[in-house]
């Protein structure tokens, strides 16, 4: 038997990509597979991006070594554009912020858990939760805490729950505002209740993954609770990237800024893993202007607008109600399986509580061809992940396909 590590064996793998597999065999076998489970937006990146990619011609900058942060201008312009979108200042605190740039948010996310966890520490997380979290913390000995959300409080998280989970323990919480895999941000009056909640916890930070930030297709914009309360900026972490925002997945570039001593620590991790990430997407960036994004992302949020209508309106002609929420931000819905006939088939009593969603997903592939990310991995039972991002019409034929199923007697 081979001897890998402990760490290694403990890190779970995920049954997205199974389940991914399973539809991309049916679709080769010819059959019609509706395939929801994407992760990023199928457009074109911006046009302005691309030429500033092709035009980059700087061999020494583009091609060789950045600084293990990034490159001193852009993390500029990303301190920039962070206060000018969020509207907020990073200036006049009795520290620095600092920004540094690594190989996708998931990486900058890797290096802040590294950075702050010690093993005992623990780690509150929002359930349902991006599938990454957890294995991050359990990576460096945390021990993860799990505040839950259900369809009831449109996947809100329940601050009374933070509440008694808050201790002098708590190191971190992380916050993923848009949410993946829920597709809301939590509202104004969250995030007030929240700031006060953790005002007191003086030594508890915050890792504020706004990797959606860009993406809300309704009116208002998503705050976040260090508007409210300046001193809480200090402890926060906030992260962004291109993956989403500019349908970039690709490129691997995600940033964060924080305290200036965060980001050193994070800076000396990423030397020794990583060292800088792509010189040619940060010099790209340099040129392209980061204040364009929403207009970019102007037909992509009318196509998320429209597909959100389309679900709620099949599901409401076939008396799926109960299975809708308003989802407003990144792109996703939590299809909660529970809360329709279907789940009648899987549970073996009245009170059974088991998780049924790889099965229900399966059921679901193999049968109407519809294929969505069953929720255990997200933290929650019984709930899986679509993606609005299918063409319009073939999306109406999706949920369909998944009334008919979830309803049948
Ligand atoms: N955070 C959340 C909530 C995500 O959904 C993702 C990607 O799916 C990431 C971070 C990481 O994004 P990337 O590494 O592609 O920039």
């Amino acid at each position: 038997m081979t001897n890998v590590s402990k760490r290694s064996e403990d890190i779970n793998e995920s049954i997205t990509l199974k389940l991914n597999a399973k539809a991309v065999a049916l679709a080769k076998e010819g059959q019609k597979v509706y395939n929801l489970t994407a992760g990023q937006l199928p457009y074109r990146p911006p046009k302005e991006l691309v030429e500033a990619i092709r035009g980059e011609l700087d061999f020494l900058k583009s091609f060789q070594y950045s600084p293990v942060a990034g490159d001193g201008e852009l993390l500029e312009k990303l301190i920039d554009y962070v206060e000018t979108s969020r509207s907020i200042s990073f200036e006049d605190y009795d520290h620095r912020f600092a920004a540094t740039v690594g190989n996708g948010g998931k990486h900058v996310l890797a290096n802040i858990f590294a950075a702050l966890v010690n093993p005992g520490d623990e780690v509150i997380v929002f359930a349902p939760y991006w599938i990454s979290y957890p294995q991050m913390i359990k990576l460096n000995g945390g021990v993860i805490k799990v505040v839950e959300a259900s369809i009831y409080n449109a996947f809100e998280p329940d601050l009374e729950k933070l509440k008694e989970l808050l201790s002098d323990k708590t190191k971190a919480i992380i916050l993923n505002s848009p949410n993946n895999p829920s597709g809301v941000f939590y509202n104004e009056k969250w995030m007030k209740s929240f700031a006060e909640i953790i005002k007191p916890f003086e030594n508890t930070y915050v890792i504020s993954d706004e990797i959606y930030y860009e993406l809300n297709y309704y009116d208002p914009r998503p705050t976040y609770f260090y508007q409210y309360d300046r001193e809480l900026l200090s402890r926060t972490i906030i992260v962004d990237g291109i993956s989403k925002s500019l349908a970039s997945t690709g490129l691997r570039l995600g940033y964060c800024i924080a305290h200036e001593d965060i980001i050193s620590a994070i800076k000396k991790i990423q030397g020794h893993t990583a060292s800088g990430s792509c010189s040619l997407i940060q010099r790209a960036l340099l040129r392209y202007n980061l204040n364009q994004i929403d207009e970019y992302l102007s037909p992509v949020k009318k196509h998320l607008r429209e597909n959100s209508l389309i679900l709620r309106e099949v599901l409401r002609e076939n008396q799926l109600e109960k299975c809708w929420y308003q989802v407003t931000s990144a792109f996703y819905f939590l299809m909660d399986f529970s809360s329709a006939p279907i789940i009648e088939k899987f549970k073996k009593s009245e009170d059974d509580q088991t998780d049924y969603s790889v099965q229900i997903c399966e059921q679901l592939l193999e049968e109407k061809g519809v294929a969505m990310v069953p929720s255990g991995d997200f933290g929650l039972p019984n709930c899986a992940r679509m993606s609005l991002v299918l063409p319009k019409d073939d999306f109406r034929d999706a949920i369909i396909a998944l009334s008919e199923f979830l309803t049948r007697e």
